[in-house]
């Protein structure tokens, strides 16, 4: 399509929008009275408004009923989590039995690890992409040294080649191939979160399963952003947060996926409690585990109903949308941006570059944009002017325009603000 970089364009793009009427069912934050352009969905996600029901009536259960909103809440709390299986399973691709939630994401990570890590002498080795998240790094150096090896011996990071801002699929693939005998789990961020560089995971899982190790996603940045097929990729684990493209409010609960072919591997270690035995038996308080068969196997203790209610609200949201029309709108924002700073950009003659993939199988909701020259200013300028971006060192803003919530007019907008930003510094 031949964009323009005119606020008449946009709002037209606005107006045969099918997701357009989405944006009021947010609650957007303001600066100086006016509603802000928000590009940090991908970090927190906006309030929806009906999210505020979900809650309270669980407050409300928990008023009138107390302990017996356990079994005669409308929503019972005992088997709360069942209403995601259905919806949430759609969002990322997998059976109704593979996907459940709990916990926060670092947490389910390491929860995957007990599972899936099990270094031998032989096979010892995680690959995982250089600069992951540092919660990411932590975690998997802190897994490596609690199996009394060192992360220096035990982990291999994929790293860009020297000059460029991506990894490489041939780069992952060629060291899955190096590593070999000796790799025992590949575990990377779906999406990059620095440069929103999305990688080929059916590729990817494949290459590590035919090595022999299990290959497991963090998908902090792909849940409810990118289409995913878990199941038919055959992805062994994966766990997203719900707070970023999920809209769930701060810190809220995790999603977690665990293939089918792994639901009846009773051999498997896992840290067991009493939310992930039998579901029938649960109440019987007997001394030996007996796992769900299913991802719910894997569960703990009984669930924080209050975190889990915005969720609910969002998933039940994204259900009635559905992915496609979701990553359509995604796909067409984010090009409209990209081709409002590539305009912008030459108005001011070249001050900044965009370090995620131009090419569209290798992005989703988000551009990085590496700002030569004042970045930090400009940064603060855009907040000051209702620009609501993240700024990541040394130089780099990250936008994303959200389709659920981002209008094309704000990237126009946007447009507008960037420009008067970067002159005003130049003088
Ligand atoms: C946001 C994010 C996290 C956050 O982890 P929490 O346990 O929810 O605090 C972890 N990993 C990645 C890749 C992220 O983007």
């Amino acid at each position: 399509m031949e964009f323009l970089n005119t606020r008449e364009f946009a709002q037209q793009l606005d107006a045969k929008d099918k997701l357009a009427k989405y944006r009021d069912e947010f609650l957007f934050p303001h600066v100086n009275g006016k509603q802000v352009i928000y590009f940090t969905g991908n970090s927190l996600g906006l309030q929806p408004k009906r999210t505020k029901a979900y809650v309270d009536e669980v407050m409300d259960d928990w008023a009138k009923l107390a302990v017996e909103g356990h079994f005669y809440a409308d929503k019972p709390w005992w088997d709360y989590q069942e209403r995601f299986a259905a919806p949430l399973s759609k969002i990322v691709g997998a059976l109704p039995s593979e996907v459940t939630v709990m916990n926060t994401l670092t947490v389910n990570l390491h929860l995957m690890m007990v599972s899936f890590y099990q270094p031998t002498a032989k096979r010892f080795k995680i690959i995982c992409e250089e600069k992951a998240f540092p919660s990411d790094q932590y975690m998997i150096k802190s897994q490596v040294r609690f199996h009394g090896l060192e992360p220096e011996d035990a982990i291999v990071e994929i790293k860009r080649r020297p000059g460029e801002h991506n990894i490489r699929l041939e780069d992952i693939l060629d060291t899955i191939k190096q590593v070999g005998e000796e790799l025992a789990l590949v575990l990377i961020g779906g999406v990059n979160y620095y440069t929103g560089q999305v990688f080929d995971m059916k590729t990817i899982t494949k290459a590590g399963q035919d090595a022999g190790a299990y290959v497991g996603w963090d998908l902090a940045h792909g849940a409810g952003n990118i289409h995913l097929e878990l199941h038919e990729w055959n992805v062994d684990f994966a766990a997203w947060c719900s707070y970023k493209y999920m809209n769930s409010g701060p810190g809220n609960a995790s999603g977690l996926f665990v293939h089918e072919m792994h639901h009846n591997d009773l051999d498997l270690p896992r840290f067991s409690g009493w939310w992930g035995h039998n579901k029938e038996r649960r109440f019987l308080m007997e001394p030996n585990f007996d796992p769900v068969r299913g991802a719910e196997g894997w569960q703990i203790s009984n669930l924080p109903i209050l975190s889990l209610a915005p969720y609910l609200a969002s998933v039940e949201m994204f259900d009635e949308i559905g992915m496609p029309a979701l990553i359509q709108k995604r796909d067409n924002i984010t090009a409209y941006l990209e081709f409002i700073l590539h305009e912008i950009d030459r108005e001011v003659n070249g001050h900044f570059e965009i370090i995620t993939p131009s090419e569209p199988k290798e992005r989703a909701c988000q551009l990085s944009v590496f700002l030569h020259g004042e970045g930090r200013q400009l940064f603060d300028y855009l907040m000051k002017n209702g620009v609501i971006t993240d700024w990541r060192e040394p130089n780099v803003i990250r936008l994303a325009p959200v389709p659920l919530y981002c209008s094309y007019e704000d990237m126009y907008q946007f447009g507008q603000v960037l420009k008067a930003g970067i002159l005003s510094h130049k003088k």
